[in-house]
């Protein structure tokens, strides 16, 4: 959201300029238009005056004389101390020369009135409204941003999409879902003629760069109807009533266009539970969402506006939004699986040349939880590799290249790293590796290197799944762990000693041994105890503990040891196989990068 400029500093220009203005009236225009004031002069001028013949009028006032002249028909009142005692005599010598009370004109009441009230006050707003206009332009508002209640409607782009449910790959099971809302949408007839009315919205729920949006642009598409897309937090406004007023004029938009497709993303950001608490902070989003629930009510649901929405935080959603009749279809959208995924690289493959032998089987079995977004990432640096190398076709080590680069970042060719420390590297992989192979249930070795990463890493092992897995067994889990522990236990047995290059392996064996305890029942002491909750399905998964302190304690003692035990796995694994452990580090040390093949044939070599 934009930073509102605080008007402070703007008001008080319009106050300064509004002054002078004013002032310089007063000085040099009002008193012209407000007739005869009297203007004192010295001695002498009155004589030049006088002599020239000008003074028409003369008269005392105390110790001043008051003088008029009359010069080319306009009159002048002046005013002059005088000490003269000729002065009689140089009076009579002139003629016409009345001595009557001179009394300065004053313009009629009403005139007066205006110029020193009216027209001032005129001049307040007239400065006032210049102002705020260019207040307006300047904190982007446009010139709406002042008018209460009514929303920018350039934020509503009802366009058609051109998006079909052949851009969507894999989600057959989304696709299906939204594919009758589709055909309410072509034959609303149909529908009504038998008296049923479609649901109103489907909430699309999944992790970030699952096609949501894309789903809700191809069912757009589909049915060949305006797409109206607003991001929640868009409704999010500075003032309170300002969001409802958006929801408003959208619905108002919406059934103007009927039939037509109403998308909704981030919806967790207005729709976010209502709680009781709270210092009146929510206000706002409360009422915003109290709008959206009011006018998802009202409309009429055969007229044809769906409401489709997008969210990857389904728990926190008020459950008012989720009633029969409103957001009552709930559309999940996962994360691809393995055909998902090759059905996904192949959509975007299309837009790009590319080598005829693509294995797109290999790339999505190497992006095992890599979303659509990321996907279409991999295809496009691929492609953009494909340019900088000089080619005009991606090949398949374009693909596997940008996988990594997804992964772990770019290469990091200029790191300089001291050949002591690239021999530990090399060990601590060939550790990684080498416990992987030699464990069962454990997943293929697909590549080995030590070249530095953007990331930070100083290289890594690669396991690529044969297919693709969807249960672990306990067993599974445990050999993951001891894999992780491979590293550590080369260096520690080669060298004597360890280095910080485990920190990543450390983070990811202690999660996968607290999950094995507390969520997934493969614990000693805890059976089938749930002992976390995760929080948040679809951004991260952060858990909480749902158990007493004790118990949490126990846990800590069990994971503890399960990755001991791993751990000490680990280092028998290596001992028994040293011979291997000190060829394959060395040949890695000299070739930098390995293929999981290569590896295999100098572990199998008798
Ligand atoms: P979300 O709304 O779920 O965060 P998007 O719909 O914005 O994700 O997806 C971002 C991009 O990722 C899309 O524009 C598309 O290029 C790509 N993408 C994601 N999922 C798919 C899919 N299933 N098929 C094809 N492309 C996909």
């Amino acid at each position: 959201m934009h930073e509102e400029k605080s008007p402070r500093k703007p008001l008080l220009y319009y106050y300064c300029i509004t002054l002078l203005v004013l002032m310089l009236l007063n000085a040099l225009v009002f008193p012209s238009l407000m007739g005869n004031r009297v203007t004192p002069v010295d001695y002498n001028t009155f004589l030049n005056e006088l002599d020239a013949g000008h003074v028409t009028q003369v008269t005392q006032d105390g110790e001043e004389l008051l003088f008029v002249t009359e010069v080319d028909g306009k009159e002048h009142i002046y005013s002059t101390a005088w000490d003269d005692p000729d002065l009689t005599e140089r009076l009579r010598a002139q003629e016409n020369i009345s001595f009557g009370k001179i009394v300065p004109k004053e313009n009629s009441p009403l005139l007066s009135f205006i110029l020193t009230w009216i027209f001032p006050m005129i001049l307040f707003i007239g400065i006032g409204q210049l102002l705020m206009r260019q207040m307006q332009k300047r904190m982007g508002g446009g010139p709406n941003a002042m008018t209460f209640g009514k929303a920018n409607a350039k934020i509503y782009v009802a366009a058609q999409t051109g998006k079909t449910f052949a851009d969507v790959a894999g989600e057959d099971e989304a696709k299906e879902a939204l594919s009758e809302i589709v055909d309410f949408l072509h034959n609303p007839e149909k529908y009504a003629r038998i008296g049923a009315s479609l649901p109103k919205g489907a909430l699309l729920v999944g992790p970030p760069g699952t096609g949501k949006t894309l789903l809700a642009k191809a069912v757009a598409g589909e049915a060949n109807v305006p797409f109206f897309s607003i991001s929640g937090s868009e409704f999010v406004e500075m003032f309170v009533g300002m969001g409802a007023a958006k929801v408003r004029d959208l619905f108002k938009q919406a059934n103007e266009k009927a039939p037509c497709i109403v998308f909704i993303d981030e919806i967790d950001t207005i729709g976010k539970k209502r709680d009781g608490g709270g210092v009146g902070g929510n206000d706002e989003r409360e009422q915003t969402l109290n709008q959206l629930l009011t006018e998802m009510d009202g409309f009429d649901g055969r007229k044809g506006v769906v409401i489709l929405a997008a969210t990857n935080r389904p728990e926190s959603l008020d459950p008012a939004l989720l009633r029969p009749g409103r957001f009552d279809r709930r559309v999940p959208v996962e994360l691809p699986d393995l055909a998902g995924r090759e059905a996904v690289l192949k959509v975007h493959a299309k837009d790009v040349q590319m080598e005829p032998d693509i294995d797109f089987n290999a790339i999505a079995r190497a992006t095992s939880g890599a979303s659509g977004a990321e996907l279409a990432n991999i295809v496009n640096e691929a492609a953009l590799r494909a340019v900088r190398m000089g080619r005009d076709k991606v090949s398949q080590s374009d693909l596997e290249e940008s996988v990594e680069v997804v992964i772990a970042g770019y290469q990091r060719k200029s790191a300089v790293i001291s050949p002591k420390e690239k021999e530990i590297v090399a060990y601590h992989e060939i550790g990684h590796a080498l416990v992987a192979a030699k464990q069962t249930n454990s997943a293929p070795v697909h590549k080995i290197t030590i070249i530095p990463r953007t990331s930070g890493a100083l290289g890594y092992t690669m396991q690529v799944e044969e297919g693709e897995k969807v249960l672990m067994t306990r067993e599974e889990a445990f050999n993951k762990i001891a894999t992780l522990t491979g590293g550590r236990a080369a260096e520690e047995l080669v060298f004597g000693t360890f280095t910080s290059g485990a920190s990543n392996d450390i983070e990811q064996a202690t999660r996968i041994a607290r999950s094995m305890v507390t969520r997934l029942g493969m614990s000693k002491n805890f059976d089938m105890m749930g002992l976390e909750t995760i929080q948040n399905q679809y951004l991260g998964g952060d858990a909480s503990l749902t158990c007493s302190p004790e118990t949490a304690a126990k846990i800590d003692d069990e994971v503890l040891e399960l990755i001991k035990s791993a751990h000490t796995k680990a280092i028998e694994i290596l001992q028994n196989n040293q011979a291997k452990l000190h060829e394959l580090a060395a040949y890695l040390l000299e070739k930098e990068t390995i293929t999981g093949e290569e590896f295999m044939n100098i572990l199998e070599k008798e």
